[in-house]
C-alpha cells in the first residue's frame, strides 16, 4: 500500500469520458485537482469538466504517452478499458484500479471463478462456447435462463432471456469464437447494490445497501434505505468486504446482488455482478450521503482519508433515458420537475439521443423512502422530449 497521498494540485487522468467520468471529474475539481479525460471521442459528457481531453481511441500508444506525460495518477470510470494500456501506464504512474482487477471484472467467467473461490453464492451457471456446451448448459442448469456474453455486455446488451426451448433459436450461433455464461434466471425478491471504497492506504468504508429496480436490463430506480433485514444488510456488506480484499482493489467497488428467499426461511444474498468503479445506483449519494461516491473514489485513489458513508436522508433516484433516436432534442418540463420539493436534476450534456441512452437522472430526498420514490417519479414524469 502506498503511504504518500497524491494531494490537490496534482493532475488526475480519467480513462473514459461518459457521465461517470464527468461526475468523477467534478468531484476531483472541487477537491482542487487538475483533470485530464481520455474520452476517446469529441462528443463525451466529461469533456466540459476537463482541463484537457484526449480523443485518440483507447489503447492508442500516443494517447497512453500523453496521459503519462500530463497526469500524476490515473483512474477510470469504465472497466472495459484495455488492460494492456493500464499495464503500461502503471509502470510510470499509480493506476487505480489495477490491470489485474480489470482482467477479472471484464470477464464474467473470471469474475464467477473468483466468487466461487471466495465461497460467495451466485446463480447456477455454465460457461458456453459451442453448440455442444449450449446443450449441456440447457440440460444441467435449465430454463428459464439468461445467456450473457462473457465480455463487453452492459445495460442488458449482450444478454438474452431464454424462457422456452423455442427461444433457444434467438441466441447467437455458438461457433467456439465467443464465450458466454448460461445463467439460471433467479426468482429474486429484490435487487440491491453495495458500494464500498477501499483506499490506497487500505482503509475501507461501506455505504448502506441501495435497492434497485431494472427494466429491460437497465437501472430504472434506486431507493435507500433498501427494504432488507439487518441480517441481509450484514451479509451483503460482508460479501463486499471479502471481494474488495480478494481483489485488493483501490477505489470504489460496486457489488450487485440478488436477495432471494432461503429454503428454510429468511433470505440469502447472491452476487450478480461486480463493477470496479462508481456506479449508477450510487448517484443518489451526491445529495443523500455525507460523502458522494465520486468524492469518495477520488479520496480513495489519492490515498486521502475516506469520508463518512452515513445516509443523511432517505432518497430515490430515477434515470432519464432517451425515448428514440433524435438528432436534436429539447428537454421539456424542467421547471415542473424542479418544483417538486427536495428534487435535483442532473443532465449529462449528451448531444446524441438514442432509445434507452442514459441522459440524466433525478434524485429526490424526503422523510421516508416511499415519499422520496414518489417525488422522484413525479419529477421524472414531468420531463419529456421535443424535437
Ligand atoms: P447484468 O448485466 O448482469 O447486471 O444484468 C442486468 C439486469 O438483468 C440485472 O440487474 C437483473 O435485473 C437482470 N438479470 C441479470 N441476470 C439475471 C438472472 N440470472 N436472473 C434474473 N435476472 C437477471
Amino acid at each position: 500500500m502506498s503511504a504518500r497521498p497524491v494531494l490537490p494540485g496534482a493532475t488526475l487522468g480519467i480513462l473514459g469520458g461518459g457521465q461517470l467520468g464527468r461526475m468523477l471529474g467534478m468531484a476531483a475539481r472541487s477537491l482542487g485537482y487538475g483533470v485530464v479525460v481520455w474520452a476517446g471521442n469529441y462528443d463525451a459528457p466529461a469533456r466540459v469538466i476537463a482541463d484537457r481531453v484526449l480523443t485518440q481511441p483507447h489503447g492508442d500508444l500516443e494517447g497512453t504517452i500523453e496521459l503519462m506525460r500530463t497526469c500524476d495518477l490515473v483512474t477510470l470510470e469504465w472497466e472495459n478499458m484495455p488492460a494492456e494500456t493500464v499495464d503500461v501506464l502503471s509502470e510510470h504512474r499509480p493506476c487505480h484500479p489495477s490491470a489485474s482487477v480489470l482482467r477479472i471484472t471484464q470477464d464474467r467467467l473470471a469474475e464467477r471463478a473468483l466468487l466461487d473461490r471466495l465461497g460467495i453464492p451466485t446463480a447456477p451457471a455454465y460457461g458456453v462456447r459451442t453448440a455442444e456446451d449450449l446443450h449441456t448448459a440447457w440440460q444441467k442448469v435449465g430454463l428459464p435462463a439468461r445467456v450473457k456474453t462473457a465480455r463487453g455486455g452492459y445495460d442488458g446488451g449482450g444478454q438474452w432471456r431464454v424462457r422456452t426451448e423455442t427461444e433457444l433459436g434467438s441466441l447467437p450461433t455458438m461457433d467456439g469464437t465467443t464465450a458466454y455464461r448460461w445463467e439460471k434466471e433467479v426468482n429474486f425478491e429484490r435487487e440491491i447494490s453495495v458500494l464500498l471504497a477501499r483506499s490506497s492506504t487500505g482503509e475501507v468504508r461501506v455505504y448502506p445497501a441501495f435497492e434497485n429496480e431494472h427494466t429491460g436490463g437497465i437501472l430504472h430506480l434506486t431507493r435507500c434505505p433498501a427494504r432488507i433485514s439487518p441480517e441481509v444488510a450484514r451479509r451483503a456488506e460482508e460479501i463486499a468486504r471479502s471481494v474488495a480484499e480478494a481483489l485488493q482493489i483501490v477505489g470504489m467497488l460496486t457489488v450487485e446482488c440478488f436477495v432471494v428467499a432461503a429454503p428454510g426461511g429468511g433470505h440469502d444474498v447472491w452476487v450478480n455482478e461486480l463493477a470496479p468503479r462508481v456506479h449508477n445506483s450510487g448517484h443518489l449519494t451526491i445529495e443523500a450521503s455525507s460523502t458522494s461516491q465520486f468524492e469518495q473514489h477520488i479520496r480513495a485513489v489519492c490515498g486521502l482519508p475516506l469520508g463518512e458513508t452515513t445516509l443523511r436522508s432517505p432518497a430515490a433516484m430515477v434515470n432519464l433515458l432517451g425515448d428514440k433516436s433524435r438528432a436534436r432534442v429539447q428537454l421539456t418540463g424542467v421547471p415542473e420537475a424542479l418544483s417538486v420539493p427536495h428534487t435535483h436534476l442532473h443532465l449529462y450534456g449528451k448531444q446524441e439521443v438514442r432509445a434507452r441512452r442514459k441522459l440524466g437522472h433525478v434524485t429526490a430526498l424526503a422523510g421516508s423512502p416511499e415519499e422520496a420514490v414518489a417525488r422522484a417519479i413525479r419529477a421524472h414524469g414531468a420531463l419529456g422530449f421535443e424535437g
